[in-house]
């Protein structure tokens, strides 16, 4: 299911990271405890009432050393060509500026729904300031107040009135859908078109989709794919295209599509901060992830390079321990045939479900094993544990006290899970309830 997408756009200062953190909450915080991850605040999932959408901070997308108005200008674009709904946010303090013009300008020629927000507005006293912002040429803006919370119900309720409520870019279940992300000019193109041209895909359908994104449906062995488009992959040249954050934020898009993911490393370049990042992320909406390593033809080695490269690969991404890997080559087409199947078998552990009696007869053997682990006298009781979702697994253990399950004994428990059922390419989850 594609969430409806809504972006705040405005000049700086206006409030538009005050507004997006309102919004979003304390979920932003849920992402951080992953080492290695930074969190960025440019790119959320967020909910209103009965609304599940996300969020973006287009101010958050920093454009390098263009002058102030051309940023506000691509950040405005970005917004057109990211958003189902834009909120164009403004300062009632300070009534129209010509920057606001500027922005109100790029959004005329969008053909999306714009809501306009008129910020700092914190007490009642004050709202006689919106009707100068009329002349934006937006209807009617909505008076609010990041810091004090005041009136974000109502831009939210019109907002939310604009979100598409058919979904264009839905596909049956049992289609398999994947992406592949990375930095630029790792080869995801590329390999896209490599995986295409192979002689056992059949290339059932490229199709247009809303906000102008391009999946690849196809066929391989009876199988039904999606090719989840990341980077605009086809349809590459705007200016923006190659700034860090606006990719992060393509990649972040496509995740949340996914099934599978396929992180691309560049084989030339080696692995670089923005990988981990990238990947982190696929970690945390826990999906099924592959490490592709591309450009593997480009390579000098001897026997010890792809040794090496995956030792690399397992002290970066110690989170992606469960992710196999695969040199490859878009160029010439070396170990291409082995993506999709890989692809379907972790997608297959990614939906795997366990019957409960054997898991339990699982977790009984790895206690006996080796014993839970006391804290201040007390002892871990495992009672009984079962599979309570797939996409990803995701397991229920019933303790007597959920805070004596360590860390190092929940690996250790998703370890015995992992050798008794596999699960290679999919996360697992683990949550310890207490039983009363
Ligand atoms: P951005 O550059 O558009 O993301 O703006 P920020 O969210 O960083 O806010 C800029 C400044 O405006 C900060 O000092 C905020 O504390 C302040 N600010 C944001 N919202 C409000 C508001 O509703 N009322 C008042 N008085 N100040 C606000
Ligand atoms: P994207 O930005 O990640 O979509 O990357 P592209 O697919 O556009 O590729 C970036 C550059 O890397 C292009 O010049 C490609 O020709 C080159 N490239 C892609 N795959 C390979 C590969 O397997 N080997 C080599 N040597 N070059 C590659």
């Amino acid at each position: 299911m594609t969430k409806p997408v809504l972006a705040i756009v405005g000049r700086p200062n206006v409030g538009k990271s005050t507004i997006f953190n309102r919004i979003v909450g304390e979920r932003i915080s849920i992402v951080e405890d992953i080492p290695g991850v930074t969190r960025d605040r440019i790119y959320s999932s967020a909910e209103w009432l009965t609304h599940d959408f996300n969020i973006i901070d287009t101010g958050g997308i920093d454009i390098g050393d263009e002058p102030f108005l051309e940023q506000i200008r691509q950040q405005a674009e970005i917004a057109i060509d990211e958003a189902d709904v834009i909120v164009f946010l403004v300062n009632g303090r300070e009534g129209v500026t010509s920057a606001d013009e500027e922005v109100a300008k790029i959004l005329y020629k969008a053909k999306k729904p714009v809501v306009l927000g008129v910020n700092k507005i914190d007490n009642p006293e004050m709202r006689q300031m919106i009707y100068d912002f009329y002349s934006l040429g937006f209807g009617e803006p909505f008076p609010i107040s990041g810091s004090h919370g005041l009136g974000l119900g109502d831009l939210l309720d019109e907002a939310a009135k604009n979100f598409p409520n058919h979904d264009e870019n839905q596909y049956d279940d049992d289609v398999i859908k994947f992406s592949l992300i990375g930095r630029p000019n790792v080869g995801k193109s590329s390999l896209v078109n490599a995986i295409l041209g192979e002689d056992r895909v059949i290339v059932s359908n490229v199709a247009g989709t809303t906000r102008d994104a391009i999946d690849s449906q196809l066929k391989y062995n009876g199988d039904e794919y999606v090719i989840i488009d990341t980077a605009g992959m086809r349809k590459k040249g705007k200016v923006y295209e190659t700034t860090e954050k606006y990719s992060v934020l393509r990649a972040l898009r496509a995740i949340e599509r996914s099934d599978v993911v396929l992180i691309v490393l560049d084989g030339e370049e080696g692995i670089i901060e923005q990988d981990k990042r990238i990947a982190g992320y696929a970690h945390q909406a826990g999906r099924a992830v592959i490490i592709v390593v591309n450009k593997w033809d480009a390579v000098e080695k001897d026997e010890k390079t792809m040794k090496k490269f995956e030792q690399n690969i397992r002290d970066h991404f110690q989170f992606l321990d469960y992710a196999p890997i695969v040199f490859l080559s878009a160029l010439t087409k070396k170990r291409i045939h082995t993506l999709i199947p890989m692809v379907n078998i972790a997608s297959e552990n990614h939906m795997m479900r366990v019957e409960t009696n054997v898991l339990n007869d699982v977790i009984m053997d790895a206690v006996a094993m080796n014993p839970t682990p006391t804290d201040k006298g007390r002892r871990l009781r495992i009672y009984y544990a079962t599979q309570v979702a797939i996409k990803p697994p995701t397991f229920v253990v019933f303790v007597n006290d959920p805070e004596l399950l360590h860390f190092s004994y929940e690996r250790f428990l998703e370890n015995r899970i992992r050798d008794a059922f596999g699960f290679e390419g999919t996360p697992i989850k683990i949550i310890a309830r207490e039983r009363k």
